[in-house]
């Protein structure tokens, strides 16, 4: 869920003609491309897109300028082979609205990369030797980092002489210490096959934490936060003064919080059951785990709009869901509690955490004793804006910050390629 500032068009005339100040990102899965184009004077959107279904019959690029005041969005529909054609699909829509990938205004490319295993602590130019890293992650990210590698090498081949930045997923908790990262495992083993706990969401994470340190209006490097993105993809965080400390996810995407199709954490020994006794391959648990459990396991839906309608009308199975869900999240938050000590803030980001009110609600419910409260007014308000739904006297403040990993992917971007002019 994203907010978009306002297009450029407020802009003095002596700062839009400065030259190189675009940052693109991309963000590349395996079978889509979602971008957006940024100008880093002011951190707004100049145009945002998404082309889908990839190397199918039904691909689809919806394109979005978001210059000039009232732009419609455009549609493309048909075959596009590959991550080649599509790069190129895009940067011709971008072409057509005067904001074509040859400008001189364009200053980097900023890739969002999934794993950047325990070498990557912060956003990269990417090299050769940084692309061979890349790629050597590859078998403890199989579905994403292929993708990410494949987005970056279309990216350069179209601009090769771009910067291009790759922004991972897994940085900001880097700095989880090893009695919080480790499993408990044979460390020969663990150590072998870098088994850990990397997390995911960073860069929602990072962002997230400083806007909330922002919004208490106390430095980043005093405040501890519990960070909950509850998206289709959902991780919680424990952040102290600015530094992750503790993460829900694990090895990968799969551990801890129910998701919309992700288990979260469950008893590995489901999986030796599953094999032996239902006979099932690994990639049939792996479908399972990941596609065909959490709340759509669960009930069927993994839309928190549908299962709250659903409860709304007397449905036990989304009623139960919700409730898997809630409890799952209380357990994190009390976790990271102690982890911390003493916790500043817990906010909510992403879909979820945004705008489901019932979800907030519920997972602070009952928490009193330790200084967190929701207030129901607060709580009900719909707005962009990051803001507290905790009462003013309560002792542990609860709110709602909006998520912007694409700005934040552009600025850590621009920061490393030299042209920050704020
Ligand atoms: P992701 O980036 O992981 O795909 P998002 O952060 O965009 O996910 O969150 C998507 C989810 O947000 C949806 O699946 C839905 O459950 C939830 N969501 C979006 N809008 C609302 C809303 N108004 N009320 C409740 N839930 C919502």
């Amino acid at each position: 869920m994203t907010a978009h500032p306002s297009p450029t068009t407020a802009l003095p005339d002596e700062l839009r003609s400065a030259p190189a100040s675009r940052v693109l990102v991309l963000n590349s899965g395996s079978s889509s491309v979602k971008y957006q184009l940024l100008d880093m004077r002011d951190g707004s959107r100049l145009a945002v897109g998404l082309v889908e279904r990839i190397g199918e019959e039904t691909s689809r690029l919806v394109h979005t300028p978001l210059t000039g005041g009232g732009a419609e969005k455009r549609e493309r529909t048909g075959p596009i082979a590959d991550h080649d054609a599509a790069l190129k699909a895009v940067a011709e829509e971008l072409t057509q609205d005067g904001l074509g990938l040859d400008s001189p205004e364009l200053a980097a490319i900023g890739h969002r990369v999934v794993h950047g295993g325990l070498r990557f602590t912060a956003p990269t130019v990417i090299t050769d030797e940084v692309l061979a890293e890349i790629e050597r992650l590859v078998p403890v990210a199989p579905l994403h980092n292929p993708a990410n590698l494949t987005g970056i090498r279309t990216a350069q081949a179209l601009r090769p002489d771009l910067p291009q930045v790759a922004v991972f997923d897994t940085a900001f908790h880097t700095t989880m210490p090893e009695h919080a990262a480790r499993y408990a495992i044979d460390v020969e083993t663990a150590d072998a096959h870098r088994i850990r706990r990397y997390g995911f969401h960073g860069t929602s994470h990072a962002y997230v934490s400083r806007r909330t340190a922002e919004l208490l209006g106390r430095p980043l490097a005093e405040v501890n936060v519990i960070v909950l993105h509850l998206g289709n993809g959902a991780s919680a965080s424990a952040v102290a003064g600015g530094r992750c400390v503790d993460t829900s996810m694990g090895l990968t995407p799969l551990e801890g919080l129910v998701m919309g199709t992700r288990s979260g954490d469950i008893d590995p020994a489901v999986t030796f059951h599953l094999k032996r006794v239902a006979g099932m391959d690994e990639d049939e648990v792996d479908v399972l785990l990941n596609k065909k459990s959490g709340l759509v396991g669960l009930c069927g839906d993994n839309d928190m709009r549908e299962i709250r309608r659903r409860i709304e009308e007397g449905d036990e199975r989304a009623r139960l869901a919700f409730d898997i869900y809630i409890h799952r999240l209380k357990k994190y938050i009390g976790a990271y509690y102690a982890v911390l000590g003493r916790v500043d803030a817990v906010v909510f980001t992403a879909g979820v955490g945004e705008n489901a009110a019932p979800v907030r609600e519920a997972a602070i419910a009952g928490m009193e004793e330790l200084g967190l409260v929701v207030d129901a007014d607060l709580n009900a308000v719909r707005s962009d804006e990051p803001r507290f739904v905790s009462p003013d006297h309560a002792r542990v403040a609860v709110a709602v910050v909006p998520t912007d990993e694409e700005l934040e992917i552009a600025q850590q971007t621009f920061a490393l390629v030299g042209n920050a002019l704020s």
